[in-house]
């Protein structure tokens, strides 16, 4: 049985979700701080924590510093508002999801479920070579197979759904993939409601790789665009 940590000062809300991830085969415990968050987390050890920003004794950004730092676990964040999100990948909190408040219990589960999914994909040997192939674009190298990325040689660390998220836009390079598609690809879950997680993580991206290699097109979606080497010929070798 997988075990979840709700980290909710609201006891409506924490019932709620704890209720509903009970429902759902998980079992579940509550802490209602900072404090208590990260001394839940050593005792309990979850395989993942869904945690609010704003918490009594310290928020949600330090709870998920200190919890990281002993035991990498999967974190999806509740945030209040879009701008609090764009915020938090801003600063790269290194939380695997965000989702906004108020959300349905039904996308809270859907991302949940999401988000395990990924951390046991990442975890788990790749089945084909296809899922092992090197994807290569122009300074961009993704190694499917150890689920590492390279921009010009250095590595760059990438949380489990960034790793996705990448490798999506690079598998379908030069074309644009709108929010809903990759939505549905990298989150499994298909509704407009999570259509601003696409855009924190594009940026989380960008702030990782360079600003240079996603494209947004405005109205419809982002595409991975390959910078071409100054004196024209194909960037990638
Ligand atoms: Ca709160």
């Amino acid at each position: 049985m997988q075990r979840i940590l709700v980290v909710e000062d609201e006891p409506t809300i924490a019932r709620a979700v704890a209720d509903r991830l009970a429902a759902e085969g998980f079992a579940v415990e509550i802490a209602a701080d900072g404090p208590a968050a990260v001394a839940a987390a050593r005792s309990y050890a979850p395989d993942l924590i869904v945690l609010d920003v704003m918490l009594p004794g310290f928020d949600g950004l330090e709870v998920c510093r200190r919890v990281q730092a002993e035991h990498p676990v999967p974190v999806l964040m509740l945030t209040a508002r879009d701008d609090e999100t764009d915020m938090l990948v801003g600063l790269g909190v290194g939380a695997d999801d965000y989702i906004t408040k108020p959300f349905s219990m039904r996308e809270l589960s859907a991302r949940v479920r999401a988000v395990l999914r990924r951390v046991e994909r990442s975890a788990a040997p790749p089945a084909t070579p296809v899922e092992t192939a090197t994807l290569r674009a122009g300074p961009l190298e993704i190694d499917q197979g150890s689920r590492r990325v390279r921009r010009d040689g250095r590595e760059v660390h990438l949380t489990p759904t960034e790793f996705e998220l990448l490798g999506c836009l690079a598998r379908n390079r030069g074309t644009v993939l709108t929010r809903a598609v990759l939505l549905e690809q990298v989150w499994d879950w298909a509704g407009a409601s999570g259509t601003r997680a696409v855009d924190s993580h594009v940026k989380a991206l960008r702030r990782k790789l360079g600003a240079d290699l996603i494209r947004t097109v405005h109205g419809v979606g982002y595409s991975l665009e390959v910078p071409q080497p100054v004196g024209g010929g194909r960037g990638d070798a």
